[in-house]
């Protein structure tokens, strides 16, 4: 076999391998009980993860760009076995006792970081090999689209410093991913302010500034207008009220970077908990 010089040692022994392109998801997960709670959010997340295996292949890894893994520069988890980390509290018994044993993929991890620049120039994407692991971004959505937990599994974390556009051109080279196997996660909420939940609000009813972005947002997606997306806080007030803090939106950036032109969006589970989270979610096929 002839050795190429200067050749990764992923592109003769490829953790991962070409497939047909796969889509990407992004995916309002909410509170995390809908991981547990019987209800049309969670309905919907089972039904989507009963297609791969028919609609789509059942892929060969899930990279989760979570809203819960904040960072300095980017990280990929990298352990063959990450643990289920219980980032919240005040919730019962039965969310804590979950476990989401999915196995990490960490020669995927290397693979894939051969693959990445940072889009500011800065340091490459680094593997985080027993810090994190699968926050409730990830398991509370996977949990119930592929319960048997044995996809592997690899978080991508984001650098809360970056601008928006840093974080859709990383997304940018996720695209890459989708003819390797790789289903793409993208978990947050596309209007999400815990400061004004309603807890007894029904799923159809979401304050005016919540419509409002939410519907403005889908506007931009239905019309590909990446651009307006990462400049969602050029909205004003209406952004401001939607996303006090915004690291439930930029995951977003991450799913539509990486699209090819011309991916038409579908969009589910449309409906508000609490009225002030949108869980708005969107499959690209
Ligand atoms: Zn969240």
């Amino acid at each position: 076999m002839t050795r190429m010089t200067g050749s990764p040692a992923w592109r003769e022994r490829p953790a991962l391998h070409q497939s047909e392109r796969m889509p990407v998801l992004f995916l309002g997960h909410g509170s995390p009980m809908n991981a547990i709670e019987d209800n049309a959010y969670r309905r919907s997340w089972q039904a989507l993860g009963e297609q791969f295996g028919s609609r789509w292949p059942l892929p060969q890894l899930i990279v989760c760009v979570s809203a819960h893994w904040l960072t300095q520069g980017w990280w990929l988890t990298a352990m063959a076995q990450p643990r289920t980390i219980h980032d919240f509290v005040g919730f019962p018994a039965a969310l804590f006792d979950l476990q989401y044993p999915a196995p990490g993929f960490p020669q995927a991890a290397e693979q894939i970081r051969a693959l990445f620049h940072d889009p500011g120039g800065g340091e490459k994407l680094s593997l985080d090999r027993q810090a994190w692991g699968l926050d409730h971004g990830t398991w509370s959505v996977l949990a119930p689209m592929f319960p048997k937990a044995n996809i592997a599994v690899i978080q991508l974390s984001m650098d809360y410093d970056r601008a928006p556009a840093d974080h859709f051109a990383f997304g940018r080279q996720l695209r890459a991913l989708r003819e390797l196997g790789v289903l793409l996660v993208a978990s947050g909420n596309m209007v999400h302010n815990l400061q004004a939940l309603k807890m007894d609000a029904a799923t159809d009813t979401a304050y005016d500034w919540a419509l409002e972005f939410d519907t403005t947002t889908a506007c931009h997606i239905e019309q590909g207008d990446f651009g307006a997306l990462q400049n969602f806080q050029g909205l004003g007030r209406v952004a401001q009220q939607a996303h006090p803090s915004h690291e439930h939106f930029l995951p977003l950036l991450y799913a539509v970077g990486a699209l090819d032109a011309g991916e038409a969006p579908e969009f589910f589970n449309l409906g508000f908990q609490a009225a002030s989270i949108s869980m708005r979610s969107v499959l690209w096929a």
